[in-house]
């Protein structure tokens, strides 16, 4: 399968696509096919209509994993984090490109595509959305481990001598 179609047949995994309700206006992420908030008149019915999500929001809650999952063992400790987008739904996603310890409730993100898991030696990649820091002033090289891992609390830095 070409890398085209692939993208072009798993849109809500690529591209953040929902649906909208036409009758109250409610975004849903993943997409329904009716809307529950206009179910009981039904009329929502063929009133859904795609949606594509910004990728924009920011952190409701996260948590620090540090015992990593089958698949995800070069990267503990990773953060999951529930994200309000812009747009309404809350998706849940890890958040990369920030050290664990500089996720916060209310960090503003953005959705990026990254690959999720390989599954096995033989390399089924999966990819799928996940969250980095709109602003991050001193974010490292954009691959590879960090050229110098300095300790944030040393204690030794900027101290003049007395
Ligand atoms: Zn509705």
């Amino acid at each position: 399968m070409s890398i085209a179609r692939f993208w072009r047949e798993t849109p809500r995994r690529y591209n953040l696509g929902g649906s909208k309700c036409t009758e109250c206006g409610t975004i849903y992420f993943p997409p329904r096919a009716v809307c529950p908030a206009c179910t009981r008149h039904r009329q929502s019915i063929e009133k859904m209509v795609p949606f594509q999500l910004s990728g924009s929001g920011e952190v409701l809650s996260y948590t620090v994993v540090h015992e990593a999952a089958e698949g995800f063992e070069m990267q503990v400790p990773y953060v999951i984090a529930l994200v309000k987008t812009d747009e309404g739904p809350v998706l849940t996603g890890q958040v990369v490109d920030v050290e664990p310890d500089r996720v916060a409730i209310g960090l503003k993100v953005h959705a990026t595509f990254r690959k999720l898991r390989e599954e096995g030696k033989a390399g089924v990649i999966h990819y799928g959305y996940k969250f980095a820091p709109v602003d991050e002033p001193d974010r490292g090289p954009p691959s590879g481990p960090p050229a110098a891992a300095v300790p944030a609390s040393s204690g030794a830095r900027d101290r003049a001598p007395a």
